[in-house]
C-alpha cells in the first residue's frame, strides 16, 4: 500500500523538512501490522516527491484474528489489505509523519503555514463511483481518478471498485495530511482497529477547521467511528454543536431516528402552533431551525427570529430565501440581543427560547429576564435547557465538564426549577416544567422545559 506526496513549489525538497525525513535516506518504521518504508524517488529543487510504503502482513493479519475467533479460512488469505490505502495507511501517516501531521516544524517553523504545490496519488483505493469527489472537491482539491479493471488481461470483466486517485492542490502539508488522515479510513469498510472513544478527539482535532463546514461532515463522521451512532452523534454534537446533541441510543445501526435536538425543537413548535397565535417570536434563532419548523408546519402569520450573532442570521436567509414567497415573508429576521430592550419584540402573542439562556453569564441571563419577561411580555413563553444531572450518561463528558464550551452553566433540575419559579413570580406568570427527551430513572430528561403563561392570560 503506498502514498506518494510531490512538492513542485521550489524549493521543492522543503518538503524533506516538513516530513521530518532526509530526502537522502530511507527510513523504515516497524508497526503492529508490518512495515512502513518512506524514500524519496526524486528531490530537486523544481520537484520532490516522498513515497511512504507500507508492507501489511495480511497472513498475520488473519492469523491474529482467527486466533481469536478460534479458526481461520484459507479465502482470508487473500484480502485487499495489502495493496488498498486503509486506516492502516493512517495509522502510517500519524507514525511516521506525526509532526507534519499535528502542523510542526521544529527548523523551520514559518513553513508550516505556507502553501505547497502538492499532488498526492493513492494508487488503489476503494470507493463507489462519485464519492472520491463528493470528499475531496468541497475541500478545494482537483481530483483525478481512474477505475484499476477486475483483471488487466480480461477487460470484458469490467471495472472493480478500487481507484487510482492523484489529488493536487496549493495548500498547506499539514491539511493535506489532516485530509487524508479523516477520509482514507472512512472511505475504508474495514476499519482494522476497535472504534473507541479516543477516535473521537483525534477526529476533532484532524478535522479543525474543515471537516464542521464540510457538506458530507455526517457522513465522514459515522463512516470513520464506523456507524457506531452513540460515538457519531457524540462527534457530530462538538462539531456542530447546536445542531444535534447526543442521545443515548446505542444502537449500531444508522436508523433514522430523530434527535434529542430535533425532538425538543419539534415539541416546541407542536405546542406554539396549538396556541394558534398571531405573532411568535423565536429568540436567540441561531440558524433558524425553530423558525423554518414554524413556517413549514404552521400558518402563524408573523414569526420573528433574532439573534445577536450575524453568521447565523445570513445562513438562515439563505435558507429562507430558498421557501416560496408567501412562506418566507412570514419570517422577519432581526439582528439584536436579549439582553437589551428591543421594541421590535413588543406584543408577540408567544415567545421560544430553545437552548439559549445557558449561552449567557449569570449577570447577562438577569438582563434577558427583563427584556423578556418584563419589556416584550408575550403571553406565552417557551425556554429549554440541558439537564445536567443526566450529563452523567455522556462517556466523553469529563465529571462536571459541559455539553459545549459556549456554555456558561448548566442546570440540574431543581436549579432549573427554583429559575423558572423566580422568574414567574416576579414578572406575573405561571410556569410548568416538562421533561424533553427519554427519562432516565436516575438523572432524569436529557434537556428540560419551562412552560410560562402570563397569570389570567
Ligand atoms: N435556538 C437555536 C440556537 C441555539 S444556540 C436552536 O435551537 O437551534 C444559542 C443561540 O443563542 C446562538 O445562536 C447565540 O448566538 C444566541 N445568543 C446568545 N446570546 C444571545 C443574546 N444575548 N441575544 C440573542 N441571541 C443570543
Amino acid at each position: 500500500m503506498f502514498l506518494s506526496i510531490t512538492n513542485r513549489r521550489p524549493d521543492a525538497t522543503d518538503l524533506g523538512h516538513l516530513l521530518h525525513k532526509h530526502p537522502a535516506r530511507v527510513h523504515e518504521a516497524s508497526l503492529p501490522f508490518g512495515l512502513a518504508r518512506v524514500f524519496y524517488p526524486q528531490a530537486g529543487p523544481d520537484e520532490c516527491t516522498a513515497v511512504l510504503a507500507v508492507d501489511v502482513d495480511p497472513v498475520g493479519l488473519v492469523r491474529s484474528d482467527g486466533a481469536r475467533k478460534g479458526g481461520w479460512a484459507l479465502g482470508q488469505y487473500v484480502n485487499d489489505r495489502p495493496y488498498a490505502a486503509s486506516s492502516f495507511l493512517t495509522v502510517a501517516i500519524s507514525r511516521v509523519f506525526g509532526t507534519a501531521l499535528n502542523a510542526r516544524c521544529t527548523k523551520r517553523p514559518e513553513m508550516v503555514e505556507q502553501p505547497l504545490d502538492l499532488e498526492a496519488r493513492l494508487p488503489v483505493i476503494q470507493a463507489p463511483e462519485g464519492l472520491i469527489e463528493k470528499l475531496f472537491e468541497p475541500l478545494g482539491y482537483q481530483v483525478e481518478t481512474r477505475r484499476h479493471p477486475l483483471d488487466p488481461a480480461l477487460p470484458a470483466w469490467g471495472e472493480s471498485r478500487y481507484h487510482d486517485l492523484v489529488l493536487r492542490a496549493n495548500r498547506p502539508l499539514y491539511e493535506l495530511l489532516r485530509h487524508l488522515f479523516v477520509l482514507v479510513p472512512a472511505l475504508d469498510r474495514d476499519k482494522h482497529y476497535w472504534v473507541g472513544r479516543d477516535e473521537i478527539d483525534k477526529l476533532i482535532t484532524k478535522g479543525e477547521g474543515w471537516l464542521s463546514d464540510h457538506p458530507e461532515r455526517d457522513w465522514i463522521t459515522r463512516r470513520y467511528l464506523k456507524y457506531q451512532r452513540r460515538l457519531s452523534n457524540e462527534a457530530i454534537a462538538r462539531l456542530a454543536p447546536e445542531e444535534i446533541l447526543p442521545d443515548h441510543a446505542d444502537s449500531l445501526e444508522l436508523a433514522a431516528a430523530p434527535t434529542l435536538h430535533d425532538h425538543r425543537l419539534d415539541t416546541v413548535a407542536a405546542r406554539i402552533a396549538a396556541l394558534n397565535p398571531a405573532s411568535v417570536a423565536d429568540l436567540g434563532c441561531g440558524e433558524g431551525k425553530l423558525t423554518r419548523r414554524l413556517l413549514k408546519q404552521t400558518r402563524i402569520p408573523r414569526i420573528i427570529a433574532m439573534d445577536v450573532a450575524a453568521r447565523s442570521l445570513e445562513i438562515l436567509n439563505e435558507r429562507l430565501d430558498r421557501l416560496p414567497e408567501s412562506v418566507r415573508s412570514r419570517a422577519t429576521v432581526i439582528l439584536g440581543s436579549l439582553i437589551y430592550r428591543d421594541s421590535r419584540l413588543a406584543g408577540c402573542d408567544a415567545a421560544a427560547l430553545v437552548e439559549v439562556i445557558e449561552h449567557l453569564d449569570p449577570d447577562r441571563l438577569e438582563a434577558l429576564e427583563t427584556v423578556v419577561f418584563a419589556h416584550a411580555a408575550p403571553r406565552h413563553v417557551f425556554v429549554t435547557t440541558p439537564n445536567r444531572e443526566y450529563n452523567a450518561l455522556f462517556e466523553n463528558l469529563k465529571p462536571g465538564g459541559l455539553r459545549h464550551a459556549d456554555h456558561r452553566f448548566e442546570w440540574t433540575r431543581s436549579e432549573f426549577r427554583q429559575w423558572a419559579d423566580r422568574v414567574a413570580a416576579a414578572h406575573g406568570y405561571q410556569v410548568t416544567l416538562e421533561p424533553l427527551g427519554e427519562e432516565h430513572p436516575e438523572h432524569g430528561p436529557p434537556s428540560q422545559m419551562a412552560v410560562f403563561t402570563i397569570s389570567g392570560g
